[in-house]
C-alpha cells in the first residue's frame, strides 16, 4: 500500500497492520504522521481536553540485582549508596503530595532481595490505614515477578495478597522492547521476559485491575521491533481491555552501562504519532515530559498525546541518567492552555476530578522536583529488623 493508501485506511478508522505501520513510520513525513495521530487522539476525545495527575513517583529502594544495562538508577546489594525507605519517609511524603492536591502514589523500586512479600504488605496496608482513599499505583510487572520467585508464590497468588493489601492499580514499566532479542542485549530478559511481563499484566486485568504499559525506546531495537512491541499490547489490550494508557519514552543513557546517544525529539514525536495510530484500542496516551522536556511535551499533544502524565513532585530514575525536567501543576496548565486544550485533574482511571486545583486554592510552587532522600542520608529504618533478610549484607544491617 502507499502512504496515501494507509492515511485514507487510518482516516476510515480502520485498523492498520505491521507492514502498513512501517510503511507509515518509515515513510511518512512528520507533518503528516502528526496530522493522523491528532485525529485519531481528536475521534477518541472531541472535547479538546487535556488531563493531568497529581502524584509522586516515589522509588521505594535503589537496591537491584537485575542489573539492566540501561540503568542508572540501580545499586548492587551491599551498595554504600543503596537505600530503603523507612514507612515513615513513605508517609511524610504522602503528607507532601496531598497537601499539593496530590491522589497517590506511584511506587516502584529495584528487586532488592532482602524486602519479601510481607514488607509490601505490611507497607500497603500502612498506607491505607492511615490515607484512606489515598491510591497506590504500585508495582511494574518485573517488580511483581521478582516477588513471586522471592515468596515461591504464583503470579496471580501475589497479586491477590498485594490487592488484599491495597494494591490499586499496576504501572507499566520495565516493559522496555517486548521482544526477548532487545531484552537479551539489555540484560532485562532475566527480570521478565516479553510473554512474562505480558503475562502479569493478563492477570492484573483478570484480577480487575486497570493498568498501564510503556516503552522505552532507543537502545539497541529496530523499527520493526518497536511495532512488534505497540502490536503485542494491541493484541493484550484486545483481549483484556485493562490498559487504560500509553506512554512512551526514549532511553537516557547518562552513566549507565550501556551508553549510546538519546534519541532526538522527532523521532520521539514520530514514535508517540505511530503509536496513536497504531493502539487504537488505547484511549489515552501520555506526553513524556520527564524525558522530553516541557516544550516537546507540549508539542506531543499535537502528535496523538491526550494527557500530560503527572506533575510528580519526585523523580529520581531519569535523574540518575543525566535528565532532570521539572514542571508543577502551574507549568504544566500553562502549556496545556498555550497548546490550545482546556486542562483538567484526574485520577488513575482518567476520570476527571476537577479544574487546576491552584485556581481553587492557594498550593506551594514546586521549582525542583524532590529526591528519594536528602543526600548523606544513609539511615537504615527501624521496622527493617523486622523482616528476614537474604543477602548477607542485608542480614548484617538487621543484626
Ligand atoms: S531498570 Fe529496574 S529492574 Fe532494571 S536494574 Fe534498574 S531498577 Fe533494577
Amino acid at each position: 500500500m502507499t502512504i496515501d493508501q494507509i492515511a485514507d485506511t487510518v482516516r476510515a478508522g480502520e485498523r492498520i497492520g505491521a507492514s502498513e505501520a512501517l510503511e507509515l513510520y518509515r515513510g511518512a513525513p512528520t507533518w503528516r504522521l502528526g496530522q493522523l495521530a491528532d485525529l485519531v487522539r481528536a475521534r477518541k476525545h472531541p472535547g479538546r481536553i487535556v488531563t493531568y495527575i497529581i502524584d509522586r513517583n516515589v522509588n521505594y529502594t535503589n537496591v537491584c540485582v537485575a542489573r539492566c544495562n540501561f540503568c542508572a538508577f540501580y545499586r548492587p546489594v551491599a551498595s554504600p549508596d543503596g537505600y530503603v525507605l523507612g514507612f515513615d519517609e513513605i508517609f511524610r511524603k504522602i503528607d507532601e503530595t496531598i497537601a499539593l492536591g496530590g491522589v497517590q502514589l506511584l511506587l516502584q523500586g529495584g528487586h532488592n532481595p532482602d524486602l519479601p512479600l510481607t514488607w509490601y504488605e505490611d507497607l500497603f496496608r500502612a498506607i491505607k490505614q492511615r490515607y484512606p482513599g489515598f491510591k497506590l499505583h504500585a508495582l511494574s510487572p518485573p517488580e511483581v515477578i521478582h516477588l513471586s520467585r522471592l515468596a515461591r508464590l504464583s503470579v496471580p497468588g501475589v497479586l491477590e495478597r498485594l490487592i488484599d493489601a491495597g494494591l490499586d492499580s499496576v504501572p507499566g514499566g520495565g516493559a522496555e522492547i517486548l521482544v526477548d532479542r532487545v531484552r537479551r542485549l539489555l540484560h532485562c530478559d532475566g527480570k521478565a521476559t516479553s510473554d512474562e511481563w505480558l503475562d502479569v499484566m493478563r492477570h492484573a486485568h483478570r484480577a480487575g485491575l486497570r493498568t498501564t504499559a510503556t516503552m522505552m525506546y532507543g537502545t539497541v531495537e529496530t523499527d520493526e521491533e518497536r511495532l512488534e512491541h505497540l502490536l503485542r499490547l494491541r493484541a493484550l489490550q484486545d483481549e483484556t481491555g485493562g490498559f487504560t494508557a500509553f506512554i512512551a519514552w526514549s532511553y537516557q543513557p547518562g552513566h549507565t552501562e550501556l551508553a549510546g546517544t538519546e534519541a532526538t525529539g522527532i523521532d520521539y514525536l514520530r514514535t508517540l504519532a505511530i503509536a496513536r495510530i497504531v493502539l487504537d484500542n488505547f484511549d489515552n496516551l501520555q506526553a513524556s515530559w520527564v524525558t522530553q522536556g516541557g516544550k516537546v511535551g507540549q508539542l506531543s499533544l499535537a502528535y496523538g498525546a491526550n494527557d500530560m502524565g503527572s506533575v510528580m513532585i519526585e523523580e529520581n530514575v531519569v535523574r540518575a541518567a543525566g535528565a532532570s525536567y521539572c514542571m508543577d501543576e502551574v507549568e504544566i496548565v500553562r502549556n496545556i492552555e498555550d497548546a490550545g486544550f482546556a486542562a483538567r485533574r484526574r485520577n488513575m482511571h482518567y476520570e476527571i476530578l476537577g479544574d487546576p486545583i491552584f485556581r481553587e486554592r492557594q498550593v506551594p510552587r514546586m521549582l525542583e522536583l524532590a529526591t528519594a532522600r536528602e543526600a548523606g542520608d544513609d539511615s537504615v529504618p527501624v521496622e527493617l529488623r523486622l523482616y528476614p533478610a537474604r543477602s548477607r549484607a542485608g542480614k548484617t544491617t538487621r543484626m
